[in-house]
């Protein structure tokens, strides 16, 4: 019994995250969200070597700004960071459902089937369109604590880790699109010029 309790708490203890923030939309969030146009979505993140209370403190800041734009996933290099830090919450219409705060992700496997799925991001506000992305991955990263993780994502999860991590290389998902009309279509109506769309990378 003392032992069995002596492993939840083991386990506790290795799940605890330091990152809790309230997901009400505040009037002014931390963190300025960049809009495609901008030099900053195009800065690629750098490694974080040490995983450190700034960093956490970083994270809920990105968090913060994340959930008052009524957002599922946020990269730094968005709010002009040039960190290779992300943070995702798939359901944020959930108090207690916690947060991911990823660092330094590399994927190391995707799978050989492939997902289209309608994408938009909190840089192209308005702007939504079908990207075609690995239908699942593995992703290794340290969390908010600097432990080192691996996890495996499909579905929505796997298609905003991807959205995310290109974030972190200075890649946009519209540089992804391959209905070249529909984009132009797209970004004119919301105010965005393709100009600012790059081809899509390798
Ligand atoms: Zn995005």
């Amino acid at each position: 019994m003392s032992r069995s309790f002596a492993q939840l708490a083991k386990k506790a203890e290795a799940n605890k995250t330091a990152i809790a923030v309230s997901k009400e939309p505040l009037a002014e969030p931390p963190l300025e969200i960049h809009k495609l146009g901008t030099q900053f979505l195009r800065q690629s993140g750098r490694h974080i070597s040490k995983v450190d209370d700034s960093i956490r403190d970083l994270a809920k800041d990105m968090l913060k700004s994340m959930y008052s734009a009524k957002g599922i996933g946020l990269a730094a290099p968005q709010v002009g960071i040039e960190k290779r830090i992300l943070v995702i919450d798939l359901d944020i219409e959930n108090p207690t459902n916690p947060p991911l705060v990823i660092i330094n992700p590399e994927i190391i496997n995707s799978s050989a089937t492939v997902d289209t799925y309608e994408e938009g991001c909190l840089s192209i506000p308005g702007v939504y369109l079908d990207v075609i992305r690995p239908s699942s991955i593995k992703v290794s990263f340290r969390d908010e604590m600097g432990r080192p993780k691996k996890m495996n994502a499909d579905g929505l999860m796997a298609r905003c880790i991807q959205h995310e991590i290109d974030h972190l290389n200075g890649v946009l998902f519209v540089d992804r699109v391959t209905d070249q009309e529909e984009l132009k279509k797209a970004l004119t109506e919301h105010g965005f010029n393709k100009k600012d769309v790059f081809s899509p990378p390798e």
